[in-house]
């Protein structure tokens, strides 16, 4: 049995606890026997199930409602120990439609959220570029006016959900052309608007639906805009504030499930006349997997809850992303170890864990980006 203990935090309020409990008795039952065949559809089948299941209303704000922060990263963490996919799917609906919760007019909001939250729409966010990644001000995509709409020109790279979502999150440069922060605004564009396409899809070590984006004089109505022009890099990065924090959350629930599978199987190989687990050095091995897992846990749920409590949170949630990705691939490292030759056999949970985690610590921005964000802000501080 997993470790439930950090549900009774001071961070969480009574309905918190409930949720997370709820969501793990939901997905033992639902979720767990997933076609590894054919991602779109097994992806496609999840954002169901999760919209029937009622749980992706959690990813949305708007209307009013605030996003939860700490709701949205109890998911992650509950649904990632199940199964990454399912994780990935939430998450997805949340990244995607995220800057229409947080910045959408209500004609926007009222269009798109009700239709994610019930999985009956897929979401993505399109932001990164083939030149444009860690750097992203450096993003070169296009969008000029023209009469009553803008017409975008330009690729996208490296969006998850692309070739299945319904609609894209586009952040394009309206301002002067070149690099910069500036003059970046942020547009729905739905899937099917011509001069848009999908150019390529891409395949990757724990495989989801993925591609680069093609947009060529693609002509999205002036409506579509999501807040103002040129506010683009502010939404992005208020909707990464949240998300980021999610990342670590899922790091979380990859790195409990490695350790639950660790103790199992310490417990059972036996060795020289003993188990695996009598001897100390596993026992110190697995006491660092658990201490560490608590104190990203630990700097996760206090994003969040200082994110809920109306924060600004970049400092923090980059603490939560950097320590939590990475102390989970050393989790999962050491309890891919302790399985011996079995930890890297196909299909084995460890090994599945292994290829799950290790793009959390480059999308989102990567590990050295939040060490960056964690200095400038310090370096930025009173007393500077
Ligand atoms: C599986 C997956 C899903 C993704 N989904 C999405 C999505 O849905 N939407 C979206 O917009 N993007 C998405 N991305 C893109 C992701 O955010 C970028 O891959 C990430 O920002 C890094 O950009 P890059 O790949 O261009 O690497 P680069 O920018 O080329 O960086 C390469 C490496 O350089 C290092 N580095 C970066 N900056 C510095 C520095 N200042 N000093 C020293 N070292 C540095 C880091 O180790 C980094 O990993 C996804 C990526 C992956 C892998």
């Amino acid at each position: 049995m997993a470790d439930r203990d950090y549900l009774d935090w001071p961070f969480f309020e009574p309905r918190h606890r409930a949720l997370a409990l709820a969501l793990d008795a939901w997905a033992a039952e639902h979720i767990g026997h997933l076609d590894g065949n054919d991602v779109d559809a097994a992806c496609r089948a999840l954002v169901a199930q999760l919209g029937q299941g009622g749980w992706l209303r959690h990813a949305i704000g708007g209307a009013g409602q605030a996003i939860d922060t700490r709701a949205i990263c109890l998911i992650r963490e509950t649904l990632a120990r199940h199964a990454g996919l399912a994780d990935f799917a939430f998450a997805m609906q949340g990244l995607g439609s995220g800057a229409i919760s947080l910045f959408g007019s209500a004609a926007q909001q009222e269009r798109y959220l009700p239709r994610v939250a019930s999985g009956d729409m897929i979401a993505a966010f399109a932001l990164s570029e083939p030149q444009a990644g860690s750097d992203v001000a450096a993003l070169a995509c296009a969008a000029r006016r023209d009469g009553d709409a803008y017409v975008l020109d330009g690729d996208k790279t490296w969006i998850s959900n692309g070739g299945i979502a319904d609609f894209y999150v586009v952040f394009a440069r309206t301002g002067e052309s070149g690099r910069g922060s500036k003059g970046i605004s942020a547009f729905i564009v739905d899937a099917g608007t011509p001069g848009f396409e999908i150019a390529e899809r891409i395949d990757v070590i724990a495989p989801h639906p993925l591609a680069r984006l093609r947009f060529d004089g693609c002509r999205v109505p002036a409506a579509n805009l999501i807040g103002e022009e040129g506010q683009g890099f502010k939404v992005a990065m208020a909707t990464l504030d949240v998300f980021r924090t999610s990342v670590a959350a899922a790091s979380l629930g990859f790195a409990r499930r490695a350790l639950d599978e660790a103790l199992q199987r310490a417990r059972e190989r036996a060795m020289f006349g003993k188990h695996l687990a009598d001897f100390q050095l596993t026992q110190a091995k697995l006491a660092q997997m658990a201490t560490g897992i608590d104190a990203a846990a630990l700097l996760t749920y206090r994003a969040a809850w200082m994110r809920d409590g109306g924060k600004r949170v970049t400092k923090e949630a980059a603490m939560a992303k950097l320590t939590a990705t990475e102390t989970a691939q050393q989790v999962i490292d050491a309890a891919v170890q302790l399985f011996g030759g079995q930890g890297v056999v196909s299909g084995e949970t460890v090994e599945t864990l292994y290829r799950e985690i290790r793009a959390l610590r480059i999308y989102e921005g990567a590990s050295e980006v939040q060490l960056l964000i964690i200095a400038r802000e310090l370096l930025a501080g009173e007393g500077a």
